[in-house]
């Protein structure tokens, strides 16, 4: 039995149960919603079975949902990682800086220096960044995570009156994040520049509330335009127009970190794992991928949004099979069945927007403003920080609209 951070015992990774004497160990990179479900559930289900190390940059959980808002200075809760994930799972803090599957070893670096570890299984964990496709990248701001988010809030804050600030890119980080900006900061001219329709995703009534609500803060919205390149103090735009832009925050796209690509795993253009219903490595059997840095095929054919509605079913998932193979148990080799039912996203403090969808995660139907939709949200944003924790005390217990449950919900029938 190989023991977590010792020298690693070389063995090869393969997808053959571990020999009944010998505990499995299952290596959790990244310790954000996903990777921090994936190892207080299997250790919680099979901590006889199993030993979980989870490998993490920081010593505290971060709240991602949350960083546009720690972005602007407000106080976010961190619980420290040892204690949200329990004594059956060992804490490394620091970074997977290889990954070799055939070898069965992973190589990490941290305070603590540079250490081998011996592993059977690995769960990619490791969530995403943001990724800025245009010249320019090092004028921009972002939220994508948290050292981005601790960049940004003092630039943010030591703008002068009338300064102009731009958010690039309109899906669900975009929106949330420049009406965060906008209401936090009356004083200075916020827009939204998204190569889409503003709110175009949303139904016709969320839209507008979208746009309403946009509007209501003072946010200016430029829609249908590609930024062509970001300098100091300026967007270049398509068709050769310019904005200035004192403060550009990137929302525009989100890509996996490279630890995979550059093991040699099957990843997509955006360095996502390749994985089949199972959320196994299409290359590699023996790693598994979950949350944002997995690319498994969803119902609507294309892969599961980046979204926490995926995280957790995913990890939760993927800790069930790692304990069926584990115990032996049949269930090892079945999908992933998971649909969606509805988004709900912020406009600062005072409004949201709850919209329904298709299981394929299509938004649907009339969409929900007002309080409900904000208290929506505050569920939604305390409740994920919660989960992990809930999970732990009671492993097994995040669920998931099934595909076909989640079909039923959205047509508004009764559970079969
Ligand atoms: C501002 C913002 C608002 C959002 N709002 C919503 C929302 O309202 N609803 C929604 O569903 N989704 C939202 N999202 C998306 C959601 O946050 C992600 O889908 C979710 O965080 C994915 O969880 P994850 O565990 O896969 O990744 P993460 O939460 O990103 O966690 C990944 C962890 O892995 C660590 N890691 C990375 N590389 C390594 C390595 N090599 N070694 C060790 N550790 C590593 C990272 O540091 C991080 O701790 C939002 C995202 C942002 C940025």
């Amino acid at each position: 039995m190989s023991q977590p951070g010792a020298p690693s015992r070389r063995v090869g990774m393969s997808t053959q149960k571990t020999p009944s004497t010998a505990r499995m160990q299952v290596l959790v990179v990244g310790a954000g919603y996903a990777g921090a479900t994936a190892a207080v559930r299997l250790a919680g289900r099979a901590r006889n079975r199993v030993d979980v190390t989870v490998v993490n940059p920081r010593p505290r959980f971060v709240n991602r949902l949350r960083l546009h808002q720690i972005a602007m200075g407000r106080a976010v809760p961190a619980p420290a990682l040892r204690d949200l994930l329990g004594a059956g799972v060992t804490l490394v803090e620091g970074t997977v800086a290889e990954l070799d599957p055939d070898a069965g070893r992973a190589t990490v670096t941290g305070p603590e220096g540079v250490r081998d570890l011996a592993v059977d299984r690995v769960v990619i964990a490791a969530g995403s960044t943001t990724t800025v496709p245009v010249p320019g990248a090092g004028h921009v701001h972002a939220v994508g995570d948290l050292e981005s988010a601790h960049r940004l809030r003092p630039a943010f804050a030591a703008l002068p009156a009338g300064a102009q600030v731009s958010v690039v890119g309109g899906g669900f980080t975009g929106l949330e994040t420049v009406a965060e900006l906008a209401e936090t900061r009356p004083d200075v001219a916020v827009r939204l520049v998204t190569s889409g329709e503003v709110g175009g995703w949303f139904t016709p009534d969320g839209r507008a509330h979208v746009r309403e609500t946009l509007d209501g803060l003072g946010v200016a919205l430029i829609g249908g335009t590609r930024v062509r390149a970001v300098e100091r103090d300026r967007l270049l735009l398509e068709g050769g127009h310019v904005v200035p832009s004192d403060l550009t925050v990137w929302c525009g796209g989100f890509a996996a970190p490279p630890l995979a690509r550059q093991a040699g795993i099957a990843v997509d253009e955006r360095g996502a794992v390749l994985t089949d219903g199972t959320l196994r490595s299409l290359s590699h059997p023996a790693v598994l991928a979950v949350g944002d840095a997995g690319h498994a095929p969803s119902p609507g054919g294309d892969r599961y949004s980046m979204s926490c509605q995926y995280a957790f079913p995913s990890a939760a998932h993927a800790a069930d099979l790692l304990r069926a193979e584990a115990l032996g148990l049949p269930d090892a080799g079945a999908p992933l069945d998971l649909g969606f039912t509805a988004r709900v996203v912020s406009l600062g403090r005072r409004h949201a927007v709850l919209q329904p969808t298709t299981k394929e995660d299509v938004a649907r139907g009339r969409a929900w403003t007002g309080r409900a939709a904000v208290l929506a949200k505050n569920v939604q944003v305390r409740g994920t920080a919660r989960a992990v924790g809930v999970e732990r005390r009671l492993p097994g217990v995040v669920r998931w609209p099934h595909a076909e449950r989640a079909a039923r919900a959205v047509r508004g029938e009764p559970a079969a």
